[in-house]
């Protein structure tokens, strides 16, 4: 230890009780306090919140408190719709109103944007945050596709839920408020599978027992309905029997099972087996229709989707003549969306059977001027001619070396479409360093009551 530097004094005790005034929401939906320079997260306390928690956990310049007694409440506070909330990791907002939920993460994009992008705001066209608001929809029983991990009760006998936030301690949940109806119906109806044919649920620590996951995906427009088994083994027993079963479920259209045996967090293994109808389902976004694998990524919040890709083509303000390059591509619905606008558009996409979905969806739709390359976007030649590129990486962003292949390619515009706005901020400054700016910007509801915002951010080649 170095004698010279004075260690910081730890100034709470364990299960201290503190009064906190909440002033912010951190990337978990817990509420942020401070006090004698610490930074204290609480679970559950909302912002405006005046509150007593005890101390669990300290560190440095943090620590972790737990909420015991709201003195004076947010008038933004609501009762969460789901008994699970607060427990599961899944919802963290649900008992903010929505109203604020969108105010919340319409802030929580600009403030990286201008902490950690070091963009001028002033500088940005910024269009509202697009809510799940409009006419009569509402913010709940939007996901189209549902992994419910399959685990023993006490008895023994299988459940279905969902993990507690950061673990894997399963909070049996029979119906999940943000999945659409037939996502709990499916699962309810192999879980009764399992009971009466005595098949095994997964237990993790010995890595024994069969059915690790039900793997639910349902067509928005279409109402298909896919059901895929994840299993700890070569074969189900009894199949024929839960094919029976499942094609009482409206809708039903794809049965599967997967093979997992890996003693992993990762939810699907590399192979997939079709025990009856179509290896894929579908779907329609606008006009175009998808076909949607179960390995393929496709948006979780079909209402919503089509909003965020209208903003991406808005942006994008195609004339027609432009050669277009749509990175991170999926199944090609971001590529699709912009053809009819543009000269080519070219996708980019890492996953074998999600390109092979967007290759015959452009057949499907009787589209022709788009191509789809199978690798990664890190790997594109930067010698390419473009106008515009398009981004959608994952939550961890785009790679340095694609960020600057993406500089050399010298496009006009970029369009970044981002689910993680740290990372999002991290490549604009990159960008900007290097001569592009961000004209527009807007954040999209995708996650309503969790605490996840997606958005989209328009930039312009400065020296035009
Ligand atoms: N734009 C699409 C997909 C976005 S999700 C849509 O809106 O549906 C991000 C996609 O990037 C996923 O399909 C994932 O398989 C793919 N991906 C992840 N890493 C990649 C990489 N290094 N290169 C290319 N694609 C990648």
């Amino acid at each position: 230890m170095n004698p010279e530097k004075p260690k910081r004094e730890i100034t709470f005790k364990k299960n201290e009780e503190i009064t906190l005034n909440i002033d912010d929401l951190g990337n978990n939906g817990e509420g942020i306090g401070h006090l004698r320079g610490y930074t204290f997260f609480v679970k559950g306390a909302l912002p405006g919140e005046k509150i007593k928690a005890r101390v669990m956990k300290q560190k440095k310049s943090y620590g972790y408190a737990r909420l015991s007694e709201i003195l004076t409440p947010s008038p933004n506070r609501v009762k969460p719709v789901c008994p699970a909330a607060g427990v599961c990791g899944g919802c963290t907002l649900q008992h903010l109103s929505y109203e604020e939920q969108l105010r919340y993460k319409e802030k929580k994009v600009r403030d990286c944007l201008t902490r950690i992008g070091g963009v001028d705001l002033s500088t940005v066209e910024w269009l509202p945050i697009l809510g799940m608001t409009e006419g009569k929809e509402q913010p709940w029983h939007y996901r189209n596709k549902a992994q419910f991990p399959v685990r023993a009760d006490k008895k023994g006998q299988p459940v279905t839920g969902f993990f507690a936030g950061r673990s894997h301690s399963l909070i049996p949940v029979s119906s999940c408020p943000i999945q659409h109806p037939v996502m709990n119906e499916a699962a309810e109806c192999v879980i009764e599978f399992m009971r009466e044919f005595d098949i095994l649920p997964y237990e993790e620590e010995t890595h024994t027992g069969l059915v690790r996951h039900i793997y639910v995906r349902r067509g928005y427009h279409t109402g298909e309905v896919m059901v895929c088994l994840v299993i700890n083994g070569d074969s189900l027993p009894y199949s024929d029997r839960l094919v029976e079963r499942l094609l009482k479920i409206e809708g039903m259209a794809s049965i599967l099972f997967n093979v997992n045996q890996e003693r992993t967090n990762v939810i699907l293994g590399s192979r997939i087996y079709l025990l009856w109808g179509k290896r894929y389902i579908e779907d329609r976004i606008g006009d175009i229709h998808y076909r949607i694998s179960p390995e393929s990524f496709y948006q979780v919040n079909p209402a919503q989707t089509k909003r965020l890709y209208e903003t991406v083509l808005l942006f994008a303000d195609l004339k027609g003549e432009e050669k277009v390059w749509d990175l991170y591509c999926g199944i090609g619905t971001i590529s699709l969306f912009l053809a009819r606008y543009a000269s080519h558009v070219f996708g980019v996409e890492i996953v074998p059977e999600a390109v092979e979905n967007a290759r015959e969806n452009a057949k499907q739709n009787g589209i022709d001027n788009v191509s789809f390359v199978c690798g990664a976007a890190e790997d594109v030649d930067a010698g390419q001619d473009v106008d515009v590129i398009v981004v959608d990486p994952p939550r961890k962003g785009c790679d340095t070396a694609l960020l600057d292949t993406m500089v050399k390619m010298q496009p006009e515009k970029i369009v970044y479409v981002s689910c993680e706005p740290a990372t999002l901020a991290r490549d604009l400054k990159y960008l900007g360093e290097r001569g592009y700016a961000v004209r527009k910007a807007r954040a999209c509801d995708m996650f309503p009551q969790g605490g996840h915002v997606e958005s989209v951010c328009l930039l312009h080649r400065t020296d035009m």
